[in-house]
């Protein structure tokens, strides 16, 4: 075979691997862990930690976040500072210092490594009482702390069931950007967690995900224009497994998931990071 052959065939092989692993518009996949009330020692969140790392070496062209409770941040963060896996936050306050006994800001999170913050979290909303003037106050802090926050929206079963899966989004959107500059908006993840398909085995039908991903773009698109709405990343949530992240991830607006229980086992989280090998 000559030279030109052989460069011919390894550009085709390049361009290939590159299409594959990228979604819609250049956008990089994002996969993130989000480990919950979870695990019960610093031993097994350290453990756990590593192994995701040691997993995922070799993955360049998918970015990945691991989401452990608060208490676990700066043990796991040694674990991985070194690796291609990245550390969030799972919450934090709007205040940045003073009597708020329990709270932990965003400086907190940036000084021990985190890159990412979950805000408006389904659980957060509904056992916390989250409401959405305190999301959009915490995802305007996450941002001018220089960190990513991953709004997390979704509809209820009673809400999807009555067809109000738009409408619920449309508005969670709408108040947790309130005064959300496009500079700004160029650092905000979504992440669409039906709250009925979270920790429940039940996974929203990709066509489905994919339809309602398209209309957050679209209000992304109203909002801050095309640019900004082609470069969003906008992952799924809710039951999402190895054996079923290949068609989720099939979808053109999809851009990477969250993952929720999946996530506590590192050969699984494996398997969904390296969707398409
Ligand atoms: C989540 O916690 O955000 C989640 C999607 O959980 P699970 O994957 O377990 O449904």
């Amino acid at each position: 075979m000559n030279l030109f052959l052989v460069l011919c065939l390894v550009c085709a092989q390049i361009a290939l691997s590159f299409k594959l692993n990228m979604v819609a518009d250049g956008r990089r996949p994002l996969m993130g862990g989000n480990w919950k009330l979870n695990p019960k020692t610093t031993l097994e969140a350290t453990n756990l930690a590593t192994e995701v790392a040691k997993l995922t070496k070799g993955v360049t062209d998918v970015d990945i976040c691991i989401f452990p409770p608060h208490p676990f941040l700066v043990p796991v963060y040694t674990k991985i500072e070194a690796t291609n896996v990245q550390l969030g936050g799972q919450n934090c306050y709007f205040e940045s210092e003073g009597a708020y006994t329990g709270a932990v800001s965003t400086c907190m999170l940036r000084d021990v490594g985190a890159k990412y913050v979950l805000c408006g979290h389904s659980e957060r909303r509904s056992l916390f009482k989250d409401d959405d003037g305190a999301i959009n106050r915490k995802v305007k802090k996450v941002l001018k702390e220089g960190l990513t926050p991953v709004l997390c929206l979704g509809e209820t079963k009673e809400e999807y069931e009555a067809g109000l899966n738009h409408e619920v989004c449309a508005v969670q959107v709408m108040k947790d950007l309130k005064d959300v500059t496009p500079e700004e908006m160029l650092n905000v993840v979504f992440a669409y967690e039906p709250v009925w398909a979270i920790g429940t085995g039940l996974v929203c039908p990709a066509t489905v995900a994919q339809e309602v991903h398209q209309f957050i773009r679209s209000l992304v698109v109203k909002k801050y224009g095309t640019e900004i709405g082609k470069k969003t990343i906008i992952q799924y949530g809710g039951s999402v497994k190895p054996d079923n992240v290949k068609e989720i991830m099939g979808m053109p607006d999809i851009d990477g998931c969250l993952v929720g229980g999946a996530a506590l086992n590192a050969e699984s989280f494996n398997k969904i990071v390296r969707f398409n090998q």
